[in-house]
């Protein structure tokens, strides 16, 4: 999609959002599993991870820019609850849509890698770094859980590298990369009861076949 100027401006400036998916559903990983959400997916992500469930999030051109406002009251009809995901979220500005979704009293939450700047108000982060481009300071001390994917066995020592960069309320997640469960699913098991600090977190979703 080729964005006049003004479009563009107000995309820079977080006030429109290109909006690739949102549905209602039950958040399926980390702290919140089970819980009903709304999932707003935003397009737009350069972190490259080869495993990646959502490819066709990756080119933000592909989806239709979206005023903040119009997101936020669509949202506001299903749930007090809103999970922001992409794609990579923090490729824009967050701060009008969270500031939107805060003043109708939601609960705000992201999904990120922490690879870009952290803008917006957020009730919960949680954090999941991506060895390919890793999180910035700032985002590690402000997550709530850190959810490290696995996927083959380099991927605990990434586990502990990134778990010494959080806070320490921070609550620790390894949760196996889905094509590969059935080979990591034992080794996370054997993993989390050597070190107990970590929990298991599954895809929850897709086990019950909901987005
Ligand atoms: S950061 Fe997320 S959306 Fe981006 S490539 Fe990795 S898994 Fe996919």
């Amino acid at each position: 999609m080729i964005m006049d100027k003004h479009t563009k401006e107000l995309v820079d400036r977080g006030e429109m959002l290109p909006l690739m998916e949102e549905f209602y559903t039950i958040q399926g990983e980390g702290y919140h599993k089970g819980t009903a959400a709304y999932f707003i997916r935003v397009g737009g992500c350069d972190v490259g991870c080869h495993w990646c469930d959502v490819k066709e999030s990756w080119n933000a051109a592909l989806h239709p820019p979206t005023h903040y406002l119009q997101i936020a009251d669509n949202a506001a009809t299903y749930s007090d609850t809103i999970v922001i995901t992409g794609g990579e979220p923090l490729m824009w500005n967050m701060n009008p849509l969270t500031k939107a979704l805060k003043e109708k009293g939601l609960k705000v939450h992201i999904e990120t890698s922490g690879a870009y700047t952290l803008t917006g108000h957020w009730d919960w982060i949680c954090l999941s770094p991506k060895k390919n481009k890793l999180p910035l300071d700032e985002v590690y001390q402000k997550a709530k859980e850190l959810k490290m994917i696995i996927y083959n066995k380099d991927d605990f020592r990434f586990a502990e590298e990134q778990a010494s960069k959080v806070g320490k309320e921070c609550i620790l997640y390894l949760q196996p990369e889905w094509s590969k469960r059935e080979k990591m699913i034992p080794m996370i098991v054997d993993y989390v009861m050597k070190n107990p600090k970590w929990k298991v977190s599954l895809q929850t979703h897709k086990y019950l076949n909901i987005p």
